[in-house]
């Protein structure tokens, strides 16, 4: 009787198991189609590569880069790899945010991820910008910048939603020019050092825009 009672509980782990493995199965290859629809990856990268990328842009990017309580006062399209002049022929290697009043300073840059900030500082393209590497590698890059957020410095650790500093029309000169071109944010979003390659993060903005958490 006692053996029966144990052969049958035997049986019913053993069903379990293989009802929870069937399950794993199907959730995970369905987060990877998931991922990787949402962040698009360019067909250049190898697909192991891809995939490793895809799942840590997702992990990663938990905010938009505007402040949610401004983000309705910017806009934004897929303008990856359009050809820029300045500074030589050149694709564009991120996605620019517009500012919807054109009024620089104004509008919050948050990290889309926790992070150290690993660049600050002017350079002759991208005016004042930071770049925030996450724990996964991935490299963070906004540009263009009016100002910088208080305490914001070289090295230090920021979570997701800290402000870095303010949307601004910085860049295309020596340090401190302004005005060039329209008030945006330029971000970028380069994936490890392996495959030394910008992505497109217009799906990531597109998908993180109403997912924030
Ligand atoms: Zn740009």
């Amino acid at each position: 009787m006692k053996n029966k009672l144990i052969f049958r509980l035997k049986c019913m782990a053993v069903l379990l198991s293989v009802l929870i493995t069937i399950v794993n199965i199907s959730y995970i290859s369905g987060w990877h189609d998931e991922v990787l629809q949402k962040v698009k990856l360019r067909d250049t990268i190898s697909e192991e590569c891809d995939r490793k990328t895809a799942g840590n842009i997702v992990r990663d990017i938990k905010k938009f880069p505007v402040a949610q309580r401004e983000a309705e006062k910017c806009y934004f399209d897929d303008g990856y790899g359009a050809s820029r002049t300045y500074g030589g022929e050149r694709k564009h290697q991120g996605i620019d945010i517009m500012s919807a009043d054109n009024v620089t300073g104004k509008l919050p840059i948050q990290s889309v991820s926790d992070g150290v900030i690993e660049n600050i500082g002017w350079l002759k393209l991208g005016g004042y910008r930071i770049g925030v590497r996450s724990k996964s590698g991935i490299y963070y890059y906004y540009a263009h910048l009016d100002s910088y957020a208080d305490g914001i410095i070289k090295k230090k650790h920021v979570k997701a939603g800290d402000i870095l500093g303010y949307m601004g029309n910085t860049g295309y000169g020596p340090e401190g020019t302004k005005g060039k071109f329209d008030v945006h944010l330029h971000f970028g979003i380069y994936i490890d050092k392996k495959c030394k390659e910008s992505i497109n993060p217009y799906y990531s903005l597109k998908y993180i825009e109403n997912h924030e958490y």
